[in-house]
This record gives C-alpha cells, structure tokens and sequence, in this order.
C-alpha cells in the first residue's frame, strides 16, 4: 500500500516515470548507460515523449530502474548528444520542443478532435529505422508488400504510357477517374453477365483505399456520430473516424446486434476477407448473416478490402459487393486498391457504391484532390486489359504463402511460446503471449531491433492486452528468422525483468 502510494506521488511529480518501467537491461547489448539512451530515443522518435516534455530526473530514474545515477547522467547525455533533448539548468532534461515559430503558426485543434493515439507511423514505414548504429530495425509492423513482388516489366510499360500518349499520360481525368479504367475495376470486381449498364457509374477512382475511407467517413459522419466497427479492427480507420469526431463502437461479428440506447451508427466497417489484423476470413454464412444485418436495419456496410485477391490455397468466399443483390435491402460501399497487390506508392484506390452516394463521392473527390494521379491510372489499366494483374497475383501468390508459412516456422523454433492465428491470405499473423503486455513487449522488442504493431492500437478502448500482429510479407527467410529471434529474446528479457522486480 505504501509502495504504491509513493509510486501515485512520484508519478504526480515526474510525469513520465511509468513509461521507464518496461526498461530492461540485455547482456551482450553493449553498456547500460546506451541501453537506455536507445531507449529514451524510441521514446522520442515515436512522440510518446512529445516536443517540449521533462524527462524524469535522474535521480527518480535511477532509483526506479535500480541503477547508478551516473549511469542515467550518462545516458541523458548521450541523448543531448544526439540532438534529441536539452537541458534547462535547475529545471532538468527537456525533449527538444518544436521550432517556436512553426507551433504559433498551428491554430488549436477543433474541439471535437481527438489526439490521434500514440504515433506509431514512422515506425510503421521505417523498417530500415536507425534504431542503433550496429543493428538495422526489422519491422513487422508495417503492412508493407514484399519488393519482390513489385510486378514485372514496370518499366516497359511505364515507357511505352509516356512515350506513346504524353499528353494523356500526364493530362486532367475527371474527378471519378478515367472511364475505361472504372469500367476495368467495375468487371474485375464482378466479372461476366452480373455487371449492369450502370455499372461504371458506381467505381470512383481514388488515391489509394485510405481515401476512398476518407470520402466515405466525410460524408457519413459529423461530430458525434456513431460508427459501428469489428473488434479488433484496423488502425488507420480507427484514427480516420476518430480524427472526424465520431463516437467509434465495436462489435464482435457472432452477435450482430446494434447496441441499445445508442444513436443509430452511420455505418458499419468491416473488413471481411483475411482481415487486419487478425487474419480473419468470413464464411459464406457469416457474410450472408452481415447483409442481412444490414437489410434489417438500413445500415450501410464499408467493406474494404485490400487483401482479398491474395489467397494462399483457396480464393475467399464472394465479397459483401457480389453477394449484396441476393439480399434484398442490404447496402453495400466496397473499398479496393492495388497498394498490396501492384504497390502502395501508385496511390490507387477505388470506391464502389449504389447510387446516390457513388455521384457524391465523386463530388467530395473533386474538392480533396481533383483526381488521382493520371499516370498510376493509365498504369493500372494497363495491368488490368492485358491480363497481366492475373498472371502477377499468380506470381505472389505463392511468394505470401511461404512468406507466411516462414514466420510460423521461425515462431515455432525460437518462441513457441506466442500463439498465432494461421491465416488463409493477406499480410498478418495475430498473436498472443500469455501473461505478456504487448506494449510493454513493444518497448523492449525496438532496444533488441524489432517491432511489430501491438494490439491495444486495433481496438476502440483497451489501453492494454496481449495481443500482437505480425506481417510477414516484407521480408526474406532470413530476416524473419533474425526477427523472430530477436523477438524471443526481447520476451525472455522482459520475463526475467518481471521476475526480478518481483523477487
Ligand atoms: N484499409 C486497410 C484495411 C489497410 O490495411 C490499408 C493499408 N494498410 C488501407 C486501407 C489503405 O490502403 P491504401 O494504401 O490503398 O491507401
């Protein structure tokens, strides 16, 4: 009771005390004293120390991590070294606050808006992040494509776009996309006798599926809507309704019920073929079970869908767009892009809705950005009248599957212990560790140069569990294994350390 008292009031006067208590030490990985300072550094660099904070003072540190407070004198000023932090004589260690300047230029945010959570982002991007001067970052955080799979012949066709059509190449589109290119994705997205005359009407083209996500919440949601979403879910959604002041419920998908006494949610967001995170596949009874759902109360359904033409054994079940006309009254907006099939920089996305909402989108399109960049599109029309998306998605295919089928054997081998949901396509493997946070996992996981995306960031409200998700789709054998290696290492780590305070 008095230990935790004290820890209450220490916390009251050194703010950031409790983000020191995954710190764990690891032999062999060089002095403490720069342990620490790379840890202080992924602190900053990941802005859960932002601009302008006080770090704790050495003594309250040196006293919680059991150490010499010449050993936190030192790793402080290896941070200043680095440029990260300053010290203000008499009032302590500061990280280094925003140019003055550029922080009067931001005005305060609308007061519906939300801190997005913790930023995760450039380490999600960066997986050559110099964490450490020896020791390259692997990432299994980001849902990033293999560079293997960048498709064929880019190049040829690249050349033969510019050099046979320059002005088209890099000319206006209309705001929805060009013509031939929405009728490609509508037939693609539903080939043979099914597609209507209307159909082109109904795909807008977009800058990658983030925007087509973006159109669909700007025209949906004001301030305090309630949207309906999976538990878990993907976190560039979540911060997306977030970011646009809504109330963000989730449900799990065997009780489809909508919750009582609530505002009636706007739409329901789900993602239901091998889905991020957890690598989830709805059945055909399942996705029958959602459209009725959706027909029962006139909810719209966002489905999106950036994984489903990456199977393993056997193609997915229909998706939400293609099974909605056998059930009468269910809406249906499906989300596409080629960011994992083709690659992420094309920027391609699509939306494909009923009317009256696609000509909305399309208007709301005009205003974000006019249209999506006309070379990507030409581009991904070539791939898409010449066959040659079916022969690369052949070629991937097989590529995701031994990826996958790698990161499991290497989890198998060094860390038996982190239980995996073995996923039939797509990019992840969700995984628990019994009896482990996976946020703090994450903080010891980055000072042994690995991380991954943990858990509390693809749920509405849970500040912890023991979740983790794993892509195994950017990297060779070899860096998997060395990841997972290192991952196992950080666990046992974190382990002894838990052992140790509590001895
Ligand atoms: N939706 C989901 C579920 C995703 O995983 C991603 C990318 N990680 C996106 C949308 C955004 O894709 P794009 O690159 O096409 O904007």
């Amino acid at each position: 009771m008095l230990f935790l008292h004290q820890e209450i009031l220490s916390n009251m006067i050194e703010p950031h005390l409790q983000l020191f208590h995954p710190f764990g030490i690891s032999k062999g990985n060089g002095p403490v004293y720069k342990q620490l300072a790379l840890f202080i550094e992924g602190l900053i660099l990941s802005h859960i120390l932002p601009p302008g904070e006080r770090l704790p003072s050495e003594r309250a540190l040196a006293a919680l991590l059991g150490l010499s407070r010449t050993t936190v004198t030192a790793a402080y000023e290896e941070v200043i070294a680095m440029g990260l932090t300053v010290t203000h004589v008499g009032k302590g260690t500061f990280v280094e606050p925003l140019q003055q300047d550029v922080t009067n230029l931001v005005p305060p945010p609308p007061p519906w808006a939300q801190p997005p959570p913790v930023l995760l982002d450039h380490l999600l991007t960066a997986s050559t992040f110099p964490l450490s001067h020896e020791q390259r970052l692997i990432s299994f955080a980001a849902g990033m494509p293999a560079p293997e799979a960048l498709p064929e012949a880019l190049d040829e066709i690249i050349h033969h776009i510019v050099t046979s059509d320059p002005a088209g190449a890099f000319g206006v589109t209309p705001a929805a996309g060009l013509p031939e290119l929405r009728k490609q994705l509508a037939l693609w997205m539903m080939p043979s006798t099914l597609i209507r005359a209307e159909t082109r009407e109904e795909v807008v083209v977009t800058t990658g599926a983030q925007q087509a996500l973006d159109l669909v919440a700007r025209f949906f949601l004001h301030p305090g809507d309630t949207v309906l979403v999976e538990r878990p879910t993907a976190l560039g959604a979540l911060q997306l309704f977030k970011a646009y002041g809504a109330h963000v419920l989730d449900s799990d998908l065997v009780h489809l019920v909508l919750p009582p006494q609530q505002q009636k949610p706007r739409f329901f967001y789900v993602l239901p073929t091998w889905q991020n995170p957890s690598g989830r596949c709805l059945n055909y009874e399942e996705r029958l079970a959602l459209l009725r759902f959706s027909a029962r109360y006139a909810l719209p359904l966002v489905e999106d869908d950036p994984y489903g033409p990456i199977w393993f054994d056997a193609p997915p079940p229909p998706s939400l767009w293609k099974l909605a006309s056998s059930v009468p009254g269910a809406i249906v907006i499906s989300l596409g892009t080629v960011s994992k099939i083709l690659a992420t920089g094309l920027r391609l996305g699509w939306l494909r809705s009923p009317q009256p909402y696609a000509t909305a989108f399309a208007q709301l399109k005009q205003t974000a950005d006019l249209h999506t960049n006309t070379l990507a599109q030409w581009i991904v029309l070539e791939y898409l009248t010449t066959q040659r998306l079916e022969h690369h998605l052949t070629r991937i295919r097989p590529l995701y599957r031994e990826r996958c089928q790698a990161m499991l054997k290497a989890i198998e081998r060094y860390l038996p212990t982190l239980s995996c949901q073995v996923p039939g396509g797509g990019f992840y493997l969700w995984c628990t560790l019994k009896g482990i946070k996976s946020l703090d996992l994450y903080f010891v996981a980055l000072q042994h140069g690995v991380t991954f995306l943990p858990g509390p960031s693809c749920y509405v409200d849970e500040k912890e569990n023991e979740w983790l998700r794993l892509s195994f789709a950017a990297h060779a054998r070899e860096d998997t294994e060395e990841g997972i290696r290192r991952l196992a290492r950080a666990v046992a780590n974190l382990q002894a350390e838990k052992a140790r305070k509590q001895a």
